[in-house]
């Protein structure tokens, strides 16, 4: 392994190809953190909208720190994993409190901050600041495994800890950011997570010792996936009235610890109820309705979990006093209201019926 030179071609194809990015033209720390939470589980492509709006909304830390929860939820409305919105404003927070506002400078004291773990205290350290630690993500794993050939674990403290010691015996002291940076790209441009990695395009096929061996798709090895739980879920739209005798959605918040806590949702039932329970369950609820129809099934998949779901759209004649742990959206707050991707295909059933 040519350990001097590996990381002049890496640097020198990042500074020919680097993809031109918000946050890559204008490193401001803030936005580096910003972007790096952003990408955590989701594509590049996906997250630029979203970042240059949340930037435009707001613009520092002191802003972040002092967002209204629904504004901030509606901000990351689609992106998913919305405790990493929760966790941002929690870290605004304890920076506010402890350093003026300013970002720690280190990945060590970055570690600190509330949904910041090791590789985004590495990539934000060694972008924003200069620090010359490695940032070990999915692109990492699957790059220095292949240029080393290492068919040693990879998704434990020990397999990271070794990937972790081979990126530092190559990572330039003064260009770690650009050197994480150049990895990022390559991994996502050539060296790909899905198929056959682009090779002959590669600036490190000279160094890599899986092309020497002939077998590049044997690496990275693995942790077995796990599968996905599966659970049915009957999700109902239940349209009440408001004051003024106007249709009006029916919404409640989820408990404030697991799977989206604390977000909205319609009212959820556990497994795919026949019509004659969705009747009783009505019933003790103290509602009443006019009539109800069944709607499109539906499925969004988290990362352990895949909720398959089936809708109704109930009108109800009585919707009960008080609506006990619940609220009445008019057609005008839904238009606003923060809601969480899985129920993307309900949310348009009822913009259908609303005309939006
Ligand atoms: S030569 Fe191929 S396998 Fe090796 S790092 Fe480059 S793209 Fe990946």
């Amino acid at each position: 392994m040519k350990k001097n030179t590996l990381s002049d071609r890496l640097l020198a194809y990042y500074d020919a190809h680097a993809r031109i990015l918000p946050f890559r033209v204008h490193p401001v720390p803030y936005h580096i953190w910003i972007s790096e939470i952003m990408l955590q589980q989701t594509r590049m492509d996906t997250v630029l909208p979203y970042f240059e709006r949340f930037i435009k909304k707001l613009p520092s830390v002191a802003d972040l720190a002092l967002v209204d929860d629904e504004v901030l939820m509606k901000l990351w409305e689609g992106l998913g994993y919305y405790s990493r919105a929760r966790n941002l404003k929690r870290a605004a927070q304890a920076m506010m409190e402890r350093n003026h506002g300013v970002l720690p400078q280190t990945a060590r004291e970055l570690e600190k901050l509330p949904g910041i773990g090791p590789y985004t205290a590495g990539a934000i350290a060694s972008i924003a600041f200069g620090e010359p630690v490695p940032a070990i993500d999915g692109n990492v794993i699957r790059v220095f495994s292949r240029l080393y050939a290492y068919d040693g674990p990879t998704h434990n403290v020990k397999g990271k800890a070794h990937l972790q010691q081979l990126v530092a015996q190559v990572m330039p002291k003064d260009r770690p950011g650009d050197f994480n940076q150049a990895i990022m790209d390559l991994g996502s441009a050539i060296c790909l997570p899905n198929g056959a990695p682009r090779c002959e395009v590669c600036p490190l096929k000279t160094d890599c010792l899986a092309v020497q061996k002939g077998n590049p798709l044997d690496y990275p090895v693995l942790a077995p996936k796990k599968q996905r739980r599966i659970e049915e879920w009957t999700v109902l739209l239940l349209l009440g009235h408001d004051e003024e005798g106007n249709e009006a959605i029916i919404l409640e918040t989820r408990p404030p610890k697991g799977l989206l806590a604390g977000l909205n949702q319609f009212p959820m039932l556990l497994g795919h109820c026949t019509e004659k329970q969705l009747r009783d369950w009505l019933k003790d609820q103290g509602l009443v309705a006019t009539h109800a129809c069944p709607l499109p099934p539906s499925r969004h998949q988290f990362s352990h979990v895949e909720w398959r779901m089936q809708g109704y759209l109930v009108v109800l004649s009585s919707q009960g006093t008080p609506l006990e742990g619940r609220s009445l959206l008019t057609k005008t707050q839904w238009r606003t209201v923060a809601l969480p991707t899985a129920f993307r295909a309900y949310r348009s059933a009822l913009d259908a019926r609303w005309g939006f």
